[in-house]
């Protein structure tokens, strides 16, 4: 039997892919977009979004995922929700497997976004996107005039930390070391503010809360003593995990693990591979990027296969 060819395979149904699909599909390139079966990326996880254009008074994170799904759909995105178990891109066309499931295809835009880092606590799950939150540009907004926490020690916690002050009566670091990660220059900004505190060698050991963050339990991690600290919401800032364990060995991976694409470019190291949104960026991290640069690797598909 022999293997359908496609246009363009959308790996990955965040913001980036959706809006890839989006613009290939108004493209009549017919793009078949294997979305995952977690499929929606990290907005999946987030309740209001406050800061995506053209919704005035907020949208839900799945609702504004289900609407660019839809919108794909409309222009003729086949979906398939399930995931990508191995790629072959050292032979053109491209192979792309869902199991025993062979796709081929002429072009491929990569969208698989990146997993925010979690402490991998019960109710620190519970309470995503009811007080806890991987973004504080995002979410800090939210929790203005009340007493906030963040954990980490790297140069993101620090920065969020900073960004948090906006909003917050109080930040407390939360961090599980007795110095920073993060670059001297934002250590002497976060350890300057009168807002910030550290919690130096602590950990957190619960999130309390029903339907919203009311305290944490921390746990000093030389003494191994318990307190409790009183805060509204609590951001996890202790780094990102980019999602390309598929694409080890095939393309160019920076050292943090993130596909490398060629500058003001969404392309990759192989020629008719694209590569949107988080997996590509772990500087800006936003929807509204995702889908800017989604954007950007549907119209580089375009005109690269007009050309080849
Ligand atoms: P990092 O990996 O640099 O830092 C992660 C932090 O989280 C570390 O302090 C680490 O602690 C802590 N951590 C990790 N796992 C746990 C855990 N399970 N429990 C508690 N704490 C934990 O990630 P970032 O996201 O901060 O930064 C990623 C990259 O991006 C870095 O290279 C950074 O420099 C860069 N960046 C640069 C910025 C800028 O220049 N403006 C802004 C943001 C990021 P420990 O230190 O003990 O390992």
């Amino acid at each position: 039997m022999s293997t359908e060819l496609h246009d363009v395979v959308i790996i990955g149904s965040g913001p980036a892919g959706l809006t890839a699909a989006v613009y290939t599909a108004r493209a009549n390139l017919g793009p078949v977009m294997i979305e995952g079966v977690g499929a929606g990326g990290q907005l999946m996880l987030t309740t209001e979004v406050e800061n995506f254009p053209g919704f005035p008074e907020g949208i839900l994170g799945p609702a504004l995922m289900a609407n660019m799904r839809e919108q794909a759909a409309r222009f003729g995105t086949t979906f398939i929700t399930d995931d990508v178990s191995r790629v072959d891109f050292s032979s053109r066309p491209f192979g792309i497997w869902v199991g025993e499931t062979e796709y081929r295809a002429r072009s491929v835009v990569i969208s698989t976004g990146a997993s925010a880092r979690m402490l991998g606590l019960p109710s620190e799950h519970r309470l995503l996107g009811y007080g806890v939150s991987t973004c504080a540009t995002c979410d800090g907004f939210f929790y203005r005039g009340k007493p906030l926490a963040i954990v980490g020690g790297g140069d993101s916690a620090l920065e969020e930390a900073l960004f948090l002050t906006k909003f917050a009566t109080e930040v407390t670091i939360i961090h599980r070391r007795d110095e920073f990660r993060a670059s001297k220059i934002m250590r002497d900004r976060a350890l300057g503010h009168d807002k910030i505190t550290v919690r130096w060698n602590s950990e957190v050991a619960e999130v309390i809360g029903d339907t919203a963050v009311e305290s944490l339990v921390l746990r000093d991690t030389v003494t191994g003593e318990t307190s409790d600290l009183a805060v509204a919401g609590l951001f996890v800032a202790i780094g990102h995990t980019p999602n390309t364990s598929l694409f080890e060995g095939v393309l160019d991976l920076d050292p943090n693990g993130y596909l490398v694409t060629a500058p003001d470019s969404t392309a990759t190291s192989i020629g008719g591979v694209f590569a949107a949104g988080d997996v590509q960026d772990h500087v800006y991290r936003q929807a509204i990027t995702a889908a800017g640069s989604g954007c950007m690797a549907a119209i580089e598909t375009e005109r690269w296969l007009s050309e080849h």
